[in-house]
């Protein structure tokens, strides 16, 4: 089991999503015993929304949905997505 102390070092990549999959697993599992460290990761979290917009993949998940919506008609994506209005 990690230390606090480790899991508060290493919280900020755990949030990218750089760390090696062991680790990230095993700051997993402490924050899921550890409320201290929960409140820390959600707080740092929360920081990291506000200050950094650098999430590229938001516009990437944009223009898939602008472009299924364009395609709507066809058979192939509106059997994707289950909520499209059968005409
Ligand atoms: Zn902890």
């Amino acid at each position: 089991m990690l230390r606090c102390s480790e899991v508060t070092r290493h919280s900020s990549d755990y949030i990218d999503g750089e760390l090696p999959l062991m680790l990230q697993l095993q700051v997993r599992l402490h924050l899921m015993a550890c409320r201290h460290c929960r409140r820390f990761v959600r707080q740092m979290r929360a920081t990291v929304a506000l200050l950094g917009h650098e999430s590229e993949s938001e516009e990437t998940v944009d223009d898939d949905l602008i472009s299924a919506y364009r395609t709507k008609s066809k058979p192939t994506i509106a059997g994707r997505c289950s909520h499209g209005s059968e005409r």
